[in-house]
């Protein structure tokens, strides 16, 4: 609309002047040399400085708005080129402000951020990765959690948490919910054996914390919590009108100086449109894709409002639900967004003072993706030939 409006305007211009050009030509012959003749093209001849000085004015404007364009661009690509990706072990990711891990368990999540000492904890995986999760925290240093956030009650993001309960003393327990919904009809929950298994998680967590004398709250959205020099912001869920327990799920944005990331547990279209639409600042360097990259998280104006530098995918290698699929795939590279995802890169960290970021890998075995994903191409094409 905008530049159809310009070409508009501009078309305008240049007619109009060709118009007094025209004009003050057709004039200069009609009335030749008489009094009013000379008046009339007098006028004309202003009229025509005016609309040259006018054009010169909209080009110069005009190449000052794309210089800039360019130079903000150049700048912004040199600023990504110096945010490396560094391969190394969780022991050797350096000291930092800001440190926020996304643990390798599978087909789950588990992230925990530290900042100036405090830690939280987002998720903890399945049951069985309860161990490997306490370990991980104990290896970084953790003695204590200001928050646990359960994000929704599902096995893959509550079951590792009761482990974790008897080991560190917790600050508080933030969850979407404090009893299990009678019904959940959230995407992967279809049959009675998934919805048995988040039912006995829940369960089990809901008598963990009562052993440990916690108690849940459930935090409204726009409410902010303090962690370290961190501020936590609540943006979701919107609304707690659901039956699809993934469009429960806690949404949150943490802002350190410069830097900020978002969570986004298993939130589905809906819970994202309704957080896009909420007027809440989504933008951020560091997105926790939704729902291991399924496509009922394939929000397109959420990901352009969020805008990410880094994509993170907790996702499990070869995973029964084709996670991540194509479509979010090419929504984040529409969105310009660097991908990284534990199934390849295993555990991740990101490191930041509050002004750059730096990114640390614990594997990559995208090369190794990418010759298998080209040896299954070439024989999917050399298939029907071999039939034929
Ligand atoms: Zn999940």
């Amino acid at each position: 609309m905008k530049q159809s409006g310009i070409i508009y305007f501009l078309t305008h211009i240049i007619i109009t002047q060709r118009m007094a050009n025209k004009k003050y030509r057709k004039n200069k012959y009609k009335y030749g040399s008489t009094r009013k003749a000379a008046a009339r093209t007098r006028r004309l001849r202003k009229m025509r400085r005016f609309f040259r000085l006018l054009t010169s004015v909209i080009v110069l404007l005009l190449l000052a708005a794309v210089t800039i364009w360019m130079l903000r661009d150049s700048a912004r690509k040199e600023n990504y080129a110096r945010e490396q990706v560094m391969l190394s072990s969780p022991g050797e990711v350096p000291d930092a402000p800001v440190r926020v891990w996304f643990l390798d368990v599978g087909e789950a999540d588990a992230a925990l951020v530290q900042c100036d000492g405090k830690a939280m904890l987002i998720d903890a995986g399945n049951v069985e990765d309860g161990p490997f999760v306490a370990e991980f925290l104990q290896q970084r240093g953790v003695r204590s959690l200001e928050y646990i956030v359960a994000t929704h009650p599902h096995e893959d993001h509550v079951g590792g948490i009761g482990n974790i309960l008897g080991k560190f003393p917790v600050g508080a327990v933030l969850s979407p919910v404090d009893e299990m919904p009678v019904h959940d009809a959230s995407e992967g929950n279809e049959d009675t054996s998934s919805q048995q298994l988040n039912i006995s998680a829940y369960s089990v967590l809901r008598r963990q914390l009562r052993q440990n004398r916690i108690s849940v709250s459930i935090p409204a959205p726009g409410s902010h919590y303090a962690l370290g020099n961190a501020d936590i912001e609540i943006l979701g869920p919107v609304s707690s009108e659901t039956d699809n327990l993934n469009d429960l799920s806690i949404v949150l944005r943490i802002v350190y100086g410069n830097v900020s990331f978002l969570f986004t547990g298993d939130a589905e279209y809906q819970e994202l449109q309704d957080i896009t639409e909420s007027g809440a600042v989504l933008s951020s360097d560091v997105l926790k894709v939704a729902h291991h990259g399924s496509t009922d998280a394939a929000n397109f104006s959420f990901l352009e409002a969020v805008s990410p530098s880094c994509a993170v995918i907790s996702v499990g290698a070869e995973n029964e639900h084709y996670h991540p699929t194509e479509k979010l795939l090419r929504m984040l590279e529409d969105v310009g967004a660097r991908i990284l995802r534990t199934d390849r890169h295993g555990t991740i960290c990101v490191t930041s003072d509050g002004k750059t970021l730096q990114y640390h890998i614990t594997a990559d075995d995208s090369a190794a993706y990418e010759s298998a994903a080209n040896t299954s191409a070439v024989a999917d094409s050399a298939a029907p030939a071999s039939h034929s």
